[in-house]
């Protein structure tokens, strides 16, 4: 008897369970399917935002085994070590799984120590252990706040691929201290490597940000470039240098795993090619999410690179044609405590090594930016949504209740963004 082929997914995060659901969805018992993830859950890192603010991270798992269980999904709960291509064979610590085809969505990590004494001095946004001890943090500050003049600092370094969440969480804890009431003894202070705000999402984030910050007396800086840091005091490679009593920073990212016998980027970063996931030189290998080089790192960019990915190996197995390619438009909302920015974001590459890609301006039917409280609710329904399919064993966009969804989405847009 033929045996079945095997499709082993590497990474429990959006990308993995994205392509691991997305490959029953369309093979059904046609292949074998092997999900490795070094941690039992999928955590739904977007709203981490909300520790700071009290939320227990717990309500943001997804424990994988049920679902992986229903779906006939083998699940393996180890830290991949190495990929051997030739062998077509995976190195777990204490094992090897074999494969025919190979997703590998085993994520970023951040490289805070590429920026001397920025790991020793600053909180980060990264895990939930970090929001959890940012929480901590800004509890001290609101009590210091009112006894004293309080110095608040974020800063996006370079080679950081997703700073969003750092402006999110900058705007949100600013609605916070107005709501402990402290507001007035705390000064806030952001600055970016940037030449523009949220400089990979175009002119209109741009503006959004200036004015937010202008409302809310946030001191702005863009073009500084973070040289070191000290305590009490962040140093640019300007001459400029800004005092803190509390720094908080999205660091420098890098890849989770080296793969060193595949192609990389000097980070780490899969070389693939961008339409398929297909990792460069590879017949058999695709790459998705934060893992491959799209040089900007998000959660739905993530899922639709996993969706290609699945889509192209899915068509191999069945012999028919991929019907499925990434194609690179983000959508987000940053939530602001009392009301958030929807940004719908086409990408187009640039000839600048720095921001290799960023919005297509001109896409006037795709670039969609509104500034609203509703806006909330769109948050909120993304985040109930994605973690109540991957619980079903469901990939993001597909079936009727993501038909619901997406005109839902696409009659919010029409009303709320311009
Ligand atoms: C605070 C914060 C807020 C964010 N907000 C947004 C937002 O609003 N919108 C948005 O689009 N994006 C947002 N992002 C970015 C988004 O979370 C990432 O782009 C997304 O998680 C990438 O998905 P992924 O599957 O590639 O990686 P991950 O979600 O990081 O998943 C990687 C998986 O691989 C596993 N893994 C890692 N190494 C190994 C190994 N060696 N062996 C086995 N398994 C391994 C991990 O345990 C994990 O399960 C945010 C990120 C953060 C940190």
């Amino acid at each position: 008897m033929k045996r079945r082929p095997k499709a082993v997914v590497l990474g429990g995060g959006f990308a993995g369970l994205e392509a691991a659901f997305f490959l029953r969805h369309k093979l059904h018992g046609k292949a074998d399917i092997t999900l490795v993830s070094n941690r039992g859950y999928f955590l739904f890192k977007p709203n981490l935002i909300y520790v700071p603010f009290g939320e227990n991270p717990e309500k943001y798992r997804v424990w994988i085994d049920q679902p992986a269980r229903r779906k006939d999904i083998e699940f393996i709960e180890s830290s991949v070590e190495a990929v051997d291509s030739i062998r077509r064979m995976v190195h777990l610590p204490d094992n090897e799984v074999p494969y025919d085809y190979l997703v590998i969505a085993t994520g970023a990590a951040m490289r805070a120590a590429e920026i001397p004494g920025l790991a020793d001095h600053a909180v980060t946004v990264w895990s939930a252990e970090e929001m959890l001890k940012l929480r901590e943090q800004y509890r001290r500050i609101s009590e210091k706040a009112r006894e004293s003049r309080q110095r608040l600092l974020f800063v996006v370094p370079p080679n950081n691929l997703c700073p969003g969440p750092l402006y999110e969480m900058a705007i949100m804890t600013e609605t916070w201290l107005r709501e402990q009431g402290v507001r007035d003894s705390v000064e806030i202070t952001f600055t970016t490597v940037e030449e523009t705000y949220l400089q990979s999402f175009g002119p209109r984030l741009n503006t959004v940000i200036i004015e937010e910050f202008a409302g809310r007396s946030i001191t702005g800086h863009r073009r500084w470039t973070v040289d070191h840091v000290e305590p009490g005091r962040v140093f640019y490679s300007n001459g400029e240098s800004a005092a803190f009593d509390l720094l908080v920073s999205f660091p420098a990212y890098a890849a989770s795993k080296s793969y060193l016998s595949l192609p990389q980027d000097e980070r780490g970063f899969l070389q693939v090619s961008p339409a398929s996931g297909r990792v460069e030189s590879m017949e058999r290998v695709f790459a998705a999410g934060d893992a491959s080089n799209y040089p900007v790192k998000m959660a739905f960019l993530a899922l639709l690179q996993a969706d290609a990915a699945a889509d192209h190996i899915a068509a191999e197995i069945l012999h028919t044609k991929p019907e499925v390619e990434f194609e690179p438009m983000c959508i987000t909302v940053m939530d602001y405590l009392n009301k958030a920015t929807f940004a719908q974001v086409p990408f187009k590459y640039t000839a600048n090594p720095v921001v290799p890609v960023t919005a297509d301006a001109f896409d006037e039917d795709r670039y969609k930016v509104g500034v609203s409280p509703l806006w909330r609710v769109g948050k909120k329904v993304m985040g109930a949504y994605l973690p109540w399919r991957f619980s079903s064993g469901e990939p993001f966009h597909s079936g009727f209740v993501w038909g619901a969804v997406d005109l839902g989405l696409k009659i919010a847009v029409k009303a709320m963004a311009g």
